[in-house]
């Protein structure tokens, strides 16, 4: 080759390395760069271009440019206005400057041109493969190179090509990319393109990597905002714009007014507090939400003021109920006291005695006499401790329990509040209610009183707590303590009768729309419908068969539209009620029956008879007892056959008859006397009956407890028994002695009706029930104390019991 054809003039690059085969446009503006292009121009265009070791310098030596650059041809030249050239140049061969030639207005050189080594080209077919695929990868990746420039490279069979091309690309450091240059092994070359290639790749998928994250994060703001944007433009479209706010602050402004303790307040303010923070909607908001309007809603300074006026408060108790007058009387008497030491301390009165007798009713006229607000929660059932406290906030949907969720209703802090059926609670694994009941009534503990959803103390002791129940027994002992007992037993025939004419009628007249009317339910007509459509100690179903009776009336006067005065006789009434439910009268024959004898139970409903009945059959001595009876049942059957095992000479029956008979003793009913011991004697008296074959007199009801040598025994509910006897239809009734002194209890009436005889042991109720063969004198009238009805005289019902 020609020296001539190895000298170029050079153009020296401030930032950039032009590979061969690379195509890069120039902007050239010194003066020595422009004087070269224009050499090349008027020669063939072909110009050395080599990279100066320092992008800075103006004017560079020889010794500041790279030896190794590359031989460019020019494209295109153009001059630019103000007097700086732009050229195009394709870059063609890799050369190296030999020589300076001085003395020019130019950089010319004499150059080397630098051909590739010849190589094994396995490794490096190996690795331009794998420079292909990871600079494709990293194409794709990179967004800044054209997806044409991949189908560019992969049709690129010369692997030095490939290289150059390649490096053209990457965004390289400059030493970096004068370094790719100047490698004359093309192994070593792919494999450095290689590593870059590779560190890039690295660096772009974090970045984007973090890209996306960012992406994510901003398309949530963004969201959340545009949404909240969205949900603020709906709003004040709809003009609710503020309301949230202002109802938050009408809130806060409730709280501080509405005078809660000092705890309740600023509970409820940190909830408040809370709640501004939460998304509106939200379930814990609502939850928040429902807490703060609870706290609000319940009395804290409400109150009524007492009147504490015993006349009144006795006005009021007479005007409310008839009868009753020992309960009024303990009623008053509590009063006096309370009025006397000024406060409402002191014991819990417990109204006892059967469904129906007015125990609610009673209440409710103390809280109107006391000019207080009546609340009724009903304990029956109750078995959870929740119930009565509520269920801590953490649980979904907890709400505070029956105790304040009544006080709520009452909107004062000193309703009287009645806690019906207190025996009818009962325990399990939940907790027991009765020690919560116990805290709600105990003075002194219940100024404190923490409800478990509140979560906060509350003071109930202004309450005033009235409680009932249908027996005493079964309420809880420590409960029983802290009450005063008030009991009120069943009512007689004649008690009904004045109750139902002073106050269920005229009662039930209203309810019916029938006041305008003139209904006369006759007398006779009221006595059937006590006598023969209930069976009760109370006046509940008394009063439910006259409403059934004064809605039929309503039907009939609503369709006939007539004004005309309606008599309800006993004969309407066998119309409007159809069959007569119970007979009146209890005796099951004209003449008492062998093996039956009639006892007096005691139950939650009252006084009741108790039709006990021996049979007895040859047999080996087996006793059998039957009917719903209690083990105390079976205990006193026992006792009563040893009584009249060692009676039997005296009573002429064989000594050995508990061996040659069996015995069946049975009880026909139903009610499970909550007193099964004094079922003991009327046992006893139907077994001799048996054994004797002398019937028991019918009009004779026994009560009492008997021991193993017939020593009788003290009862209970005697007053409940003998208004059962009398309602029954019996003339004489024993009694134990020890109940004697008991009998100033029981209603005058009643006392006069019956022939009351106490025992104290089983040899008188023998003679008193089989004394005498002689059949009895005809059968007894029911003892009665009013005018009664053609249909209830005649025939003695037998029992039917329901
Ligand atoms: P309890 O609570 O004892 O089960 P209630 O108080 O509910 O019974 O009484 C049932 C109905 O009988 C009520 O309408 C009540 O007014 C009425 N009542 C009960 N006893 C009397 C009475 N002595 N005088 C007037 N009404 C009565």
């Amino acid at each position: 080759m020609d020296v001539v054809d190895l000298m170029f003039p050079m153009l020296p690059l401030r930032d950039m390395v032009i590979f061969p085969s690379m195509v890069a446009p120039l902007f050239v503006g010194r003066e020595k760069s422009i004087n070269a292009i224009e050499e090349a121009m008027n020669k063939n265009k072909l110009i050395m271009m080599a990279t100066q070791k320092d992008a800075k310098k103006d004017d560079p030596e020889p010794e500041d440019i790279h030896l190794v650059g590359t031989v460019c041809s020019i494209i295109q030249m153009m001059r630019m206005p103000d007097g700086t050239v732009k050229v195009l140049v394709e870059g063609r061969r890799k050369a190296k400057v030999t020589h300076y030639v001085p003395g020019q207005s130019h950089f010319q050189v004499l150059i080397e041109y630098l051909s590739p080594l010849s190589e094994d080209r396995v490794p490096i077919e190996a690795l331009a493969r794998n420079v292909k695929t990871s600079f494709e990868k990293y194409v794709k990746l990179s967004k800044k190179l054209p997806s044409e420039l991949l189908m560019t490279v992969s049709a690129i069979e010369d692997y030095e090509k490939l290289a150059d091309t390649i490096s053209g690309h990457l965004p390289l450091k400059l030493e970096d990319k004068q370094e790719l240059l100047e490698i004359a092994s093309l192994a070593e070359k792919l494999e450095r393109i290689y590593s870059h290639l590779e560190g890039e790749i690295e660096i772009l998928e974090v970045e984007k990597k973090i890209r996306g994250r960012v992406k994510k994060q901003m398309e949530k703001t963004q969201r959340e905002f545009y949404l909240s944007e969205q949900m603020k433009a709906i709003k004040d479209e709809l003009g609710q714009g503020d309301d949230e706010k202002t109802e938050l602050a009408e809130l806060e402004e409730k709280i501080k007014k509405k005078g809660m303790s000092q705890d309740a307040t600023e509970k409820a303010l940190r909830e408040l507090k809370r709640l501004k923070m939460m998304a509106p909607m939200s379930a814990e908001a609502t939850v928040s939400r429902t807490y703060i309007d609870w706290l609000v809603a319940l009395p804290w300074k409400e109150k009524t003021d007492d009147k504490i006026d015993i006349e009144e408060a006795a006005r009021i108790l007479d005007e409310d109920h008839y009868g009753l007058e020992k309960a009024k009387e303990r009623i008053l008497e509590y009063l006096a006291v309370r009025k006397l030491v000024n406060k409402l301390k002191g014991p819990i009165l417990c109204f006892v005695g059967p469904p129906g007798v007015g125990k609610t009713s009673l209440a409710k006229s103390i809280a109107r006499a006391l000019g207080r607000k009546f609340v009724r929660i009903s304990l029956g059932g109750v078995r959870d401790e929740a119930e009565i406290r509520g269920h801590r906030r953490t649980y979904i949907g907890a709400l505070p329990g029956k105790i304040i969720q009544s006080i709520k209703r009452a909107g004062t802090i000193n309703p009287v509040f009645l806690l019906d059926e207190v025996d009818k609670m009962s325990i399990d694994f939940r907790g027991d209610p009765s020690s919560a009941l116990l805290e709600v009534l105990d003075p002194e503990q219940n100024n404190t009183f923490n409800d478990h959803y509140l979560d906060l103390d509350y003071d109930l002791s202004n309450v005033m707590f009235i409680t009932t129940a249908n027996t005493l027994h079964a309420i809880p002992p420590p409960l029983r303590d802290r009450m005063e007992i008030i009991r009120i037993p069943g009512y007689t025939e004649n008690e009904k009768f004045h109750i139902a004419k002073d106050h269920l009628i005229k009662k039930q007249l209203k309810e019916n729309g029938l006041t305008d009317h003139s209904v006369d339910l006759t007398n006779p007509a009221l006595f059937k419908i006590i006598r023969h459509y209930t069976r009760e100690a109370g006046v509940r179903n008394l009063e439910r068969q006259i409403a059934s009776v004064f809605r039929k009336v309503a039907k009939e006067v609503a369709t006939q539209d007539t004004k005309k005065a309606l008599k309800l006789t006993t004969t309407k009434i066998r119309k409007y009620l159809g069959h007569e439910k119970f007979r009146h009268g209890e005796r099951e024959e004209k003449e008492g029956l062998v093996g039956i004898a009639t006892g007096l139970a005691w139950t939650e409903f009252g006084g009741e008879l108790l039709v006990v009945e021996v049979a007895i059959m040859p047999g080996k001595g087996k006793l059998t007892v039957t009917g719903k009876l209690g083990d105390v049942m079976q205990e006193s059957s026992q006792a009563a056959i040893s009584y009249v095992r060692s009676r039997s000479k005296q009573l002429n029956i064989e000594e050995d008859f508990y061996q040659k008979f069996d015995i069946h003793i049975h009880v026909p009913e139903g009610a499970i006397p909550k007193d099964g011991p004094s079922a003991g004697i009327t046992m006893a008296a139907a077994l001799a009956s048996a054994l004797t074959k002398i019937p028991v007199k019918n009009d004779i009801a026994m009560t009492g407890e008997i021991t193993l040598r017939g020593r009788i025994l003290p009862i209970g509910g005697l007053k409940e028994k003998l208004i059962a006897a009398h309602r029954g239809g019996i003339k004489k009734v024993l009694i134990p002695q020890e109940n004697y002194s008991e009998l100033e209890e029981v209603p005058k009436k009643i006392r006069k009706a019956l022939v009351i005889q106490s025992v104290s042991h089983m040899d008188e109720v023998l003679q008193e029930t089989l004394g005498t063969k002689k059949k009895e004198e005809k059968p007894l009238k029911p003892p009665v104390l009013v005018p009664e009805g053609k249909e209830d005289k005649g025939k003695e019902d037998p029992v039917v019991k329901h």
